[in-house]
This record gives structure tokens, sequence and C-alpha cells, in this order.
């Protein structure tokens, strides 16, 4: 028994092993360590089958017989090759043989994720209504996989709750950075009183860095900071304040989510055992004695007990399998496979009433469901009721065609038909999953994404950002109280009461007060204000644009679009997460990974080209639409010139 981390890191290193040459006689002789061994022993089966190995590696026909000969549920590692060969044909831009060897590859193992991704990815781009079939195969076989559906959830879950509080610590960040000369600038007058005005001015700034350098991350510091600064932000900035902390109080409750999302992982644990991904393996006798004996020491858990049926219903030991699968059906009297099961193992021996009953029981319990009419239909064919067969087979076509045409596919040239089959309904393990976790606490598991931020720590992360966010709004009040900070009305930098002049109705700082009394006269003074004005705006706008370019979303965000700018920054943020860190939050079900290490990486490279686009577009605009009101008030200046000077 070995854990999901090690058959991961297995399967990776067995898969470009594959890859590298065709060494399909090492992947049989160690068929175990993979997830799903593709060739069992002779010792095995007791009649080895006619249907040899076949010696081409993209004979995909002749690997079908002899999964269907051999009664294997899928050839991961010979899929993992295809899918390899697939990728190479794309590299020597031969994409009509990369399309046919990974079509090849999703039959050979219809689980396996990486052939159907890159399938969309490649035909949404060329052909998009195939893309879309091939999307729709996808959420089929996504329903009835509990596997699959845990990846989606996990995957974009993980990702997208990351982006989202990126996106957030960005916005609250460039606030910060935004604000950040009121807050120095108040630090400096109230420090000045007993120090110089040099070191004061070092301390003022070492005091704005000073929360971010504690080792609370960055979250944290920044909710504090925003917290010192809430009678100067605008509503839509002091919403982003609430957000921030609101996340890093809820952060705990995430952690806990995704430490019950990760009991999948932990292999051996309850309730799923080494039980979930038994649907993809052979019957083997040596993993038959391992399911018997961990369902004989848990006698009350029904996975177990499905899991003995089904690897004896393989091997085909039917009194074993019986007996397993009725103290399953014990705890789950509602579970319509059962019965189904029941029903394919009468059909084997021959005793169809038995069987007919179980398939009416099945259709009865889940008439939704296709596999209940198609294995009646099967059984009707088998007893010359064509009549009635056809009925079922029709009603089954038109609830899954998929199942039907793979089915069919599968029988064709066999003795006996390919009968439907399917594991656990996937509902009945979610609710599993939560009840297991409820019960049995494993310590935090944090995904290793979030494993070296702070914000990942759970319960004291929520506590120090509600106290800082207390005493920043608590601090925040009182320097208010005691000296607000004001910005000059003709450059923008930051004055308090100690050090603005007041010149009519207009708050100014020294150095544009300085203007005006140096000027000769008053037209003068306003050309040299309006001058100062226009350098410091330039100014800005320089450093401005060269940050918009560099960072999507930024540009937006320094005119004051803050909900357009954190769309972008999370849009941006998620698109990079998929492309640098796309791996599964937890190394559970490897092969939805095997050799394709960023899924997602054609849709993000598209997705963060296109944020791009969007945010400097709107950057470009919203800078235009600046220069022209500049423009206006230059003109409009002039012409207040012009009337002064005729005045005059
Ligand atoms: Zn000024
Ligand atoms: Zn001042």
């Amino acid at each position: 028994m070995r854990s999901n981390v090690s058959r991961f890191q297995h399967v990776r290193t067995s898969a470009l092993v594959a890859a590298c040459g065709w060494a399909l006689a090492a992947f049989a002789s160690g068929a175990r360590a993979a997830p799903a061994p593709p060739t069992p022993t002779p010792a095995v089966d007791p009649a080895p089958p006619a249907v040899s190995v076949p010696s081409d590696p993209t004979d995909v026909q002749g690997w079908l017989a002899y999964r269907t000969a051999h009664d294997l549920p899928a050839l991961p590692a010979q899929a993992t090759v295809l899918y390899r060969m697939g990728v190479e044909a794309q590299r020597e831009s031969d994409a009509e043989t990369a399309v046919r060897f990974w079509r090849g590859a999703e039959e050979l193992d219809p689980g396996y994720l990486a052939p159907r991704l890159t399938l969309i990815a490649h035909l949404l781009a060329r052909d998009p209504s195939q893309g879309l079939m091939e999307i729709g195969r996808l959420a089929a076989l996504a329903r009835t996989s509990f596997r699959l559906q845990h990846f989606m959830v996990t995957y974009f879950a993980l990702y997208g709750l990351t982006a989202l509080y990126l996106a957030t610590l960005a916005v609250a960040l460039v606030l910060c950075w935004r604000h950040r000369n009121r807050l120095r600038h108040v630090y400096q007058e109230l420090l000045g009183r007993y120090l110089p005005p040099m070191r004061a001015g070092i301390w003022a700034w070492a005091l704005v860095a000073l929360p971010f350098v504690l080792g609370f991350g960055i979250a944290v510091p920044a909710a504090f900071t925003l917290a010192l600064l809430w009678s100067y932000l605008r509503k839509t900035e002091r919403f982003v304040f609430v957000a921030l902390v609101a996340m890093l109080v809820v952060s705990p409750w995430v952690m806990r989510t995704f430490e019950q999302l990760s009991l999948p992982a932990r292999t051996q644990d309850p309730p799923f055992y080494s039980t979930l991904d038994l649907d993809q393996e052979g019957y083997d006798p040596a993993r038959m004695a391992e399911i018997s004996g961990l369902a004989s020491a848990h006698p009350d858990n029904p996975f177990l007990a499905y899991a003995e049926g089904w690897m004896a219903q393989r091997g085909r030991h039917y009194d074993e399998a019986l007996v397993a699968y009725e103290r399953a059906q014990a705890r789950w009297p509602q579970e319509a496979r059962i019965p189904n099961n029941l029903g394919n193992i009468e059909f084997a021996r021959g005793n169809a009433p038995q069987a007919e009953i179980h398939y009416k029981h099945v259709i009865e319990m889940a008439p939704r469901w296709a596999a209940g009419h198609y294995n009646l239909g099967q059984l009707y064919t088998a007893r010359f009721r064509y009549a009635e067969a056809s009925e079922e087979i029709a009603q089954a076509t038109a609830l899954d065609f998929d199942l039907v045409r793979n089915l069919q596919a599968r029988s064709s040239g066999q003795a006996t038909p390919a009968l439907a089959e399917e594991w656990i309904e996937p509902s009945i393990q979610w609710q599993a999953m939560f009840e297991a976790a409820e019960t049995h606490g494993h310590g935090a598991v944090v995904p290793p994404v979030w494993q070296p931020w702070f914000e990942g720590r759970g319960t004291p992360v929520a506590v120090w950002a509600l106290l800082f966010a207390v005493l920043g709004l608590a601090l925040g009040l009182v320097l208010h109280h005691q000296l607000p900070a004001r910005v000059c009305g003709n450059c923008a930098s930051t004055v308090c009461r100690r050090c603005a002049t007041r010149r009519r109705d207009q708050v100014l700082c020294e150095e544009c007060a300085a203007l005006l009394t140096t000027a000769t006269t008053p037209e003068f003074g306003r050309l040299l204000l309006f001058k100062r004005r226009r350098e410091a705006r330039r100014r800005l706008g320089q450093v401005r644009t060269v940050i918009a370019f560099l960072i999507p979303g930024y540009g937006v965000l320094a005119f004051e679009r803050l909900l357009l700018g954190w769309f972008l920054a999370g849009s941006a943020a998620l698109c990079a997460l998929l492309l640098l860190t796309g791996h599964a939050p937890f190394p559970y079900d490897p092969r939805v990974f095997t050799g394709a290490p960023h899924p997602f990486a054609g849709i993000a490279v598209v997705g963060f080209a296109l944020t791009y686009l969007l945010s400097l577009l709107v950057y470009l605009s919203l800078q235009g639409h600046a220069h022209e009101a500049d423009a206006a008030l230059d003109t409009s200046s002039g012409r207040a010139h012009e009337r002064l000077k005729r005045a005059a």
C-alpha cells in the first residue's frame, strides 16, 4: 500500500519513460505500481484470451480488442504513450495525426483528462463546434465520476479563491501606496515635534513600512494601513478594506473546507480507504485479498463492501460478489448500481429470470439512468424477446447516447454483450467525504500553493486580522482628530493645517504658496502655479504609464476605476496562476494530469492576453480623457489670463 503522493511521482516518471521509448514490457511487469494495471499476468486469468499485445502503440483498435478480451476498464499506460505521441505530432505541425492519437488515448482510458483537455483547446481554436461537442462529452463523463467532479471542484475553487484573494490584496496595496503620503506626512509632523526634520522624515517612512516587516504576511499589514487611512478613503475604497478583512476572517473556514476536500488524497483513510480508483483496476488476486481484508476489518463500511463485490465480480467469484454486494445494499438501499451489478452477475451465470427482476428494480429506482434499460435490453435480446429489447435499448439511447454507442462498440465480435456498470454514485461519495471529515479530525492540510503564505495558517490569521483592523481604525481616528491631512489644491501634494497656506478658497502647499509670493504680478503667479501643476501631473502620468504597461489592471486602478481594476487584476492573477502553478491542489488521481502539467495553459495564455489588452485600452482611453481635461483647463486659464491682461 502506498500513498498517492508517491504514486503521483511514480506515474509521472513512468509516463516519461514510456514516452521516451516503447517500453511496454516494463510497464506490464510494474503494473500494480500504476493506478490501473494495464495487463494481468497469465496466472490471473484462468483462460488466456487469444488477443495478444499489439506491437504498434498507435494500433488503437488492436488495443481496444486487447482491453475487451482481458476485461480491463482502461489501459492508462498505453493511453499516456499515445497522448505523448500526439503532443509530439503536434510539435511537428501534424495536427491531423495529433488529433487521431488524442482521440485514441481518450478511448483507451476514458478517465484520463489530459487528451480530452488538449483536444478541447485544440478544437476550440480550429473547429469550435467540434470543441463544444468534446466539452459536452467531458461534462457527461463528469456526471458519473466522483474523481473528475472532485478534481474540477478543488481545482477551480483553489485557483478561483487564490485569484480573488490576490486581486483584493493587489487593489488594497495600490490604495495603501496611493494614500501613503497622508500617513507619512502626519507621522512626520507629529515626530517633528521631538526630532529634527530630516530624521522625522526618515522615521515617518519607517513607521509606514513597519507593519509590513513584522512577519504578519502582506494582507494583515495592508488591512492595518487601510484602517489607519479610513477617514481618507472613498466608499469603494472602504469596501476593498472590508472585503480584505472579511477574506482574512473567513480564511480558517476555507482552510477547513480544503481539509475536507483533501480526504480522497489520503488514500488509506476512512471512508474510502483505497477504493476510489478501483473501478479503473482489473482483477488482481493480491488486490482482491487486500480489499477483502479491509472489508472484514471494517464490516460497516459500504465502500469496502461494494469494492469487494466489484473486484470479486471482475474475477468471476460470483458467490463472494453477491454476499459483498448484499452487505453494501443493506447500507445503501437506494443505490441503483447494486441491483444493476447483481443483475449482471445473474445474467453472466445464465439466471435470466433473476437478472430480469434485478434490472426492473434498477429501472424503478433510477428511471433516468440508462444502464438499467440497456442491460435489460441485452437480456431480452439474449432471450429472443426482440420487441421489448429494442424498446429498452431505444430508451437507453435516448437517455445516454454515448454509453450505448461505447457498449455496442465493445460488444461487436464478442460472444457475450458488454453490460453497463458504474462505480458508486458521486453524490454518495460527496456526502461520505464531508461526513467523514466531520467525524475524523486530521489537522490542517493546506494545499501546496498556499503553504508559503502567512494567510494560509488558519485561525491565528483571522484573529490577527480582526485585531489589527480594530487597532488601525482606532489609531487612524485618533490621528485624524489630532492632525487631518489634506492635499494642495494646485499640485496635489499632501499638506496639513501646520504647513498649508490658505489663499482665498484654496489650500496650497509651501512650495505653491512660495511661487505666488515670489511672482511680481498675480497673473504671473497664476502662470507659475499652472506650470508647476502641469509638471507634477506629467511626472505622475509618466510613472503611471510605465507601471500600467507592466502590470495589467494598474492603469485602471490609477484612474480610480476600482471595480474594473479589481476584475482585471483577478483575471490576470487567475491566468498567471494557471500558467505558473497549474497542478492539482492535491496529488490525487495523478492520471488526470500525467503528461499535461498545465492543462489549461492555452486558455490561460489567451485570457492573460485579453486581460492585458483590455487593461491597456481602458487605461489609454482614460489617459486621453485626462489629457483633454488638462488641455481644456490650460486654454481656459489662458483665456482668463487674456481677460486679466485686458482688464489691466
Ligand atoms: Zn502645491
Ligand atoms: Zn504638514
